[in-house]
């Protein structure tokens, strides 16, 4: 099979960092260019990430040069994980010049022809994109946010089957999860930080989108309320969330365990390479999940459930972990790309059309 070249724009960044690194021998993709600010320009790539934990970059990803974000791409797939500022005008520049831009950036989320997609809870909505590629050429396909993606994946087999009407929300974010250079290390030292700009508007939102219903012209989203509190705590990576929920038909904690144990998601069939055989585990014991002892579960791509057990308020409560920068970044934007690629999106794009 032919690899796709792909692009990965903010590079340098935590997120773009973990893309390339998980492109390294990637079965459809192949890594031809990278992206990042006017300070990182003409650079080869591997000076500017081999100081990360993962330790140096495999070679072919090491020798790019890097680009300018605005400059010429020639990859019918983008993945993009650059701050929502850039991200605002530049996203949509690409998909109008024949781009598949698969997104991390907050920006067009929201968006009415943009889909917001966890492969396993709502690949069907990647059909919206459709409407932009038959405007533009190209489009644009974005994850959720980095606590969005485990909580609503651990809601959607709960919603289906008993019907969610509230969920409460309180998450302890990792570091990592605010980007370079992130929070400096004293301020997090024996202490929490109660409050995360601009996180917790988004969380409802985008789960109420996620847990929709993509229709011809848009989307209807799920009525579910959603309250949510955000705090950064001293942990690397890996966002941990306490989730209290309340449903229309009220499940026994043993029904929401077998609901959440069974749950495969909607593309197993896809055999997409970066799925993990197990979207959801749930771990037993008082004292899981823990980031440290979980995040990595399933490559990183595998999102952690424990301490699920009765509300004195809501019906049920949990805890839910997923690795932020894995499941709730860079391996979510490539599950996307290997979506569209399976559905016959990228081969729509202007751009395939020109490379073929
Ligand atoms: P980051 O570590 O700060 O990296 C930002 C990247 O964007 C760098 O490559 C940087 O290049 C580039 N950049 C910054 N300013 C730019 C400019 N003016 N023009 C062009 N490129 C510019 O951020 P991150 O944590 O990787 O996050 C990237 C995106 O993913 C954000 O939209 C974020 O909200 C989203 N996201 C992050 C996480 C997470 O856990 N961190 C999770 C989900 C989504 P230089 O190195 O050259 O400055």
């Amino acid at each position: 099979m032919q690899r796709i070249d792909v692009g990965v724009l903010g590079a340098t960044g935590l997120v773009g960092g973990r893309l390339v690194r998980l492109l390294e021998d990637h079965p459809w993709f192949r890594l031809r260019e990278v992206g990042a600010s006017d300070r990182s320009k003409g650079k080869r790539l591997g000076r500017l990430v081999a100081d990360d934990e993962g330790g140096s970059l495999w070679s072919g990803a090491a020798d790019l040069v890097v680009k300018a974000v605005d400059g010429e791409y020639a990859s019918p797939i983008l993945l993009s994980a650059l701050p929502s500022g850039i991200a605002r005008d530049l996203e949509p520049r690409l998909a109008r010049a024949g781009h598949l831009v698969v997104s991390n950036a907050s920006s067009h989320r929201m968006d009415v022809d943009v889909p917001l997609i966890i492969p396993e809870v709502n690949p069907d909505h990647i059909e919206a994109a459709r409407r932009q590629a038959a405007r533009w050429g190209g489009a644009i396909v974005t994850n959720p946010n980095c606590v969005v993606v485990g909580v609503a994946m651990a809601l959607q087999p709960l919603h289906e089957a008993f019907g969610l009407e509230c969920a409460v929300v309180t998450t302890f974010q990792a570091i990592s999860g605010a980007g370079k250079p992130g929070p400096a290390a004293g301020n997090l030292l024996d202490n929490v930080l109660p409050y995360i700009a601009g996180e917790e508007d988004k969380i409802g939102k985008e789960i109420r989108k996620i847990l929709g219903r993509a229709t011809a012209d848009g989307f209807e989203e799920a009525s579910a309320r959603v309250s949510a509190t955000c705090t950064r705590v001293g942990v690397a990576h890996g966002h941990l969330a306490s989730v209290s929920m309340g449903f229309r038909t009220e499940p026994r904690v043993e029904q929401v365990v077998e609901a959440l144990a069974g749950f495969r998601g909607g593309v197993v069939d896809e055999h997409l390479p970066g799925a993990p055989q197990r979207p959801i585990e749930v771990v037993p014991g008082d004292d899981r999940p823990q980031p440290r002892l979980d995040r990595d579960t399933g490559g990183g791509m595998t999102v952690t459930v424990g301490r699920i057990r009765a509300c004195e308020v809501h019906h049920v409560k949990m805890f839910v972990l997923a690795h932020n920068l894995v499941r709730g970044a860079a391996g979510a934007a490539l599950l996307n790309a290997e979506l569209c690629h399976a559905r016959g999106m990228s081969a729509h794009t202007a751009h395939a059309s020109a490379a073929r």
